[in-house]
């Protein structure tokens, strides 16, 4: 089959490899229909993600069809349309049953991290791909639902809902502001919808994205870079701040904004992944009474997720941006990688 293969910082290839066979008899093979590219491909391809090795195939996102399965898994059978998610987990281990897909202890030499997809072994940017836990790790697409929309499920809608909503504890009646309106944003802005907020923020230094927003379900768009961007956050509330704050990007300076606008009381979930340090000014803030949250998709919402999709209830389309030929995907990667200029969200690949 053909695969993207990584081969040390900043190189790539689409090329020939192996088929991939069953190892374990919880293991399925998906022929993949879609998949897409993550800003954590990006990281991997800069070196910044020390296991992964050369040789590894990418992708960690797609829906595929089930071609065979192994002698234990029962639940999935030949010819199911499935999800594939980004966090492989078990089901049984400690972590598992607690609720922390991400921590699942199973796999060999995954150092009891769930992402291990395109990560610690081959991933799904690839004809074929290996499933593990393939009853806990798939999910069948519902009726009615194509293969492009359901994707969406595979990591950005449960990182967004998870992360974002779900540990900032979002209720009906919240003012949430969402610092960074990119796919990850995007998902945290339109899955706040489902817990009924009063009012959605966005802000991001993109003028068009904040505009985009809206398109998600943000009531309001704040620009980053305007000089009293605080000050009009702040006009959207009582003037106390946002109930939750939601850091959907990753930098320093994006961290000091969320505690920027938070009320007391409020809660802080950050999304994004530092490749740096941040301050945390707990001598001014130890009076706050704030929560504060952070990890690693769990995934374990995928299901819920599913529900409502295949209901309609949730309409993530509009995350798809860019279309390629999964042959094609050193294009898609160029064009992802230069998403400020060609305004890509997801871009979509297809078999
Ligand atoms: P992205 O880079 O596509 O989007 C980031 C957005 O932030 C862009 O729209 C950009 O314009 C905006 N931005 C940049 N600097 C800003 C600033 N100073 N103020 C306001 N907005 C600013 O990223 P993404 O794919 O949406 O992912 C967001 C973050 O979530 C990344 O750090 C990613 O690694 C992380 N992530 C975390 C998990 C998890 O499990 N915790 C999973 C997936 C992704
Ligand atoms: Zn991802």
């Amino acid at each position: 089959m053909k695969a993207l293969v990584y081969h040390g910082a900043g190189a790539k290839s689409w090329e020939d490899v192996p088929d991939p066979t069953i190892i374990a008899p919880t293991d399925a093979i998906v022929r993949v229909e879609c998949t897409t590219i993550c800003g954590t491909d990006l990281h991997i391809l800069k070196g910044d993600v020390p296991g992964v090795t050369d040789g590894r195939i990418l992708g960690h996102e797609g829906v595929g069809i089930v071609t065979e399965i192994g002698a234990a898994v029962t639940e999935l059978a030949v010819g199911d349309r499935v999800i594939i998610s980004c966090i492989s987990s078990c089901g049984k281990c400690a972590s598992c049953i607690a609720g922390l897909q991400s921590h699942c202890r199973a796999e060999e030499g995954a150092a009891g991290i769930g992402w291990i997809l395109g990560h610690l072994i081959d991933g799904t940017q690839a004809e074929l791909v290996r499933i593990p836990f393939a009853e806990t790790s798939l999910h069948r697409v519902p009726e009615g639902v194509s293969p492009e929309t359901a994707m969406l499920i595979s990591d950005i809608l449960p990182t967004g809902h998870e992360i974002g909503v779900k540990y900032g504890a979002v209720k009906a009646g919240d003012v949430v502001a969402v610092v960074g309106a990119g796919p990850v944003g995007l998902a945290a802005i339109m899955t706040a919808g489902l817990y009924g907020p009063s009012k959605v923020i966005a802000i991001d230094l993109d003028a068009n994205r904040g505009a985009q927003a809206k398109t998600f379900g943000a009531t309001h768009g704040v620009v980053a870079s305007d000089a009293d961007w605080r000050e009009q956050v702040l006009a959207l509330t009582d003037g106390l701040g946002v109930d939750v704050a939601i850091e959907a990007v990753g930098v320093p300076k994006t961290w000091d904004m969320v505690l920027e606008i938070v009320r007391p009381g409020g809660h802080v979930a950050n999304v994004g992944v530092h490749g740096t340090s941040v301050q945390f000014p707990l001598e001014r803030l130890w009076i706050e009474n704030l929560t504060i949250t952070t990890g690693l998709v769990n995934a374990n919402t995928a299901r819920m997720l599913t529900r409502l999709l295949g209901e309609k209830r949730i309409d993530p389309s509009g995350f798809v941006s860019h279309r390629f030929a999964l042959a094609d995907i050193e294009s898609a990667y160029d064009t992802f990688s230069r998403a400020a200029e060609t305004k890509a969200l997801k871009v979509l690949l297809q078999a």
